[in-house]
Order: C-alpha cells, then structure tokens, then sequence
C-alpha cells in the first residue's frame, strides 16, 4: 500500500488533476519572474541595509558528512519582492494575510516598451489600458496586472536601471511604471487582484506622493516589484504564481514569482 502510493505520488509529478480537470503542465513552460538575491540585488538608495548572506557552515563535518547553512537578513523591500497593502494603507493586509487568490491567478502584459524607450519616466495610460483591451479582450476581476517597460535588461546596473544611485538619496531617481489613472481603472474599475512591473517601483521614478501605491493599497491590492523575463509572456494566457515569504505582520517581502505560460 505504501509502495503503491509513492509509485502514485512519482507519476503524478508532472501532471496534476485539480477538480477532476487534467493539470498537464507538461503543456507549459514555466518562467522565473524573479530576480535571484545577492551581492547585485538592486536595492532602493535609502534603503539603510541590503541582502546579506552569511554562512554558518560550509564543509565536511566530525561525522564525515557534508553540511552547508546560512542566515541571511533582507528589507522587505528590495529584489524581487511583494508590497503588501499596508505599506502605503493604515489597516491594509500585511504579507501572511493576502489571500492567495491574489498571489495565484491569470495575468495579462501590458508592454508600454515603445513608450519607455522613448521616455524613461513613462507612466502607463488609462488609454494604455483600454488599448490593451481593445487588441487582447476585457481585463477581467481577479486578473494580475503586469506591466511590461523593458527595464529588466537594466538589472543589476543600478544607475541604469534607476536612473541614479547615489546612495541614500531617492530624490532624482528615473524609471518608467504605471500612471495614476491607468492604476485608477485597474483597481478600482477592473477590481484586479494585483499589480506587477519590471522596475523598481509601481509607481515611476520621480513620483513623491507615491499614488498608484497609495490606489492600491486603499484596495487591499497587493504589488510586485523588480519582476523580469515578462518579455517571454504572452499578452494574455499565463497563469501568474507569487508567493512571498509570509512575513507575519510584514509590509511586504522576498518574492519567488514565476509563470505557466502554455506552450
Ligand atoms: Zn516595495
């Protein structure tokens, strides 16, 4: 009997039956959505600490065996990492809170590359998004929200990629992302369930009253920061999975984010 189920659990590796509906995930690829942490890891200028890893034990033990352990500290906010509701709402969903239906869910990609190219401190469009639903169909409730500016190929070039990094200075930072009315639309009209982008903020460089993080936190929509490789998602079609670390009474977290993208 346990044989039988261990032979079970090994063949069901690659294919899952969720509601009696066949998961053959051999029909995805799967894409990494996350930056890895370390030395590079780009991290806000005033940020007073960056990811640090620290090994506790690293070689062959009494015992004759190997044996590797760390610790590691981080800001919530740095890499690839979530922004909890409460980082800009009083009251809004800390980290372990967020259901997962906001973690797990359909995305779409909404690619304002043309516009950055042009304007490092582009700030996507209500009419970007009504575009988007012109050529790909309604973004429905539910939906996570990415948004596609090209400035992962800045990464880890911190001056590149943030426009300056003078080091605890924030003041003349540069770098496309949403705009308020577009932010506006998705989360109070659309009632998506979260927003996602491949720079460093969900709001552009220069914002200073940080509006399209106050629009969503005020809905208790969660947002992904410093995301890569959406340039290998499709419009519309993948099914987005982003879990934090659950940071209990976090107001935010490291972000391991990746896409079923059907093949
Ligand atoms: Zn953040």
């Amino acid at each position: 009997m346990r044989l039988g189920w261990l032979v079970a659990i090994a063949a069901s590796v690659a294919s899952v039956t969720v509601a009696g509906q066949q998961l053959d995930l051999s029909a995805y690829a799967i894409v990494d959505l996350s930056h890895a942490y370390g030395p590079s890891t780009v991290f806000w200028p005033t940020s007073p600490t960056k990811f640090e890893l620290e090994k506790l034990a690293y070689g062959k033990t009494e015992g004759g065996y190997f044996y590797a352990a760390n610790t590691v500290r981080t800001p919530e906010h740095g890499g690839t990492h979530l922004d909890a509701p409460i980082h800009f709402s009083e009251g809004g969903r800390t980290t372990e809170q967020i259901p997962l239906e906001q973690l797990i869910a359909p995305a779409v990609v909404i690619d304002v590359t043309a516009h950055a190219a042009k304007d490092r401190d582009y700030r996507a469009t209500r009419e970007d998004v009504l575009a988007f639903e012109k050529a790909h169909g309604p973004i429905t409730r539910g939906t996570i929200v990415l948004l596609r500016t090209g400035w992962s190929r800045h990464w880890p070039n911190a001056r590149a990629y943030l426009g300056d990094d003078t080091p605890g200075d924030a003041s003349k930072l540069s770098f496309p992302s949403f705009g308020p009315d577009a932010a506006r639309l998705l989360v109070d009209e659309r009632g998506i369930a979260a927003l996602g982008v491949d720079t460093a903020s969900i709001d552009f460089g220069r914002s200073t009253d940080f509006q399209v993080h106050r629009i969503a936190a005020a809905r208790n929509v969660p947002g992904f920061e410093n995301l890569t490789n959406l340039d290998r998602l499709p419009p519309r079609g993948a099914l987005v999975v982003a879990l934090p670390m659950k940071i209990e009474g976090g107001s935010g977290g490291p972000l391991r984010a990746v896409a079923l993208v059907p093949k």
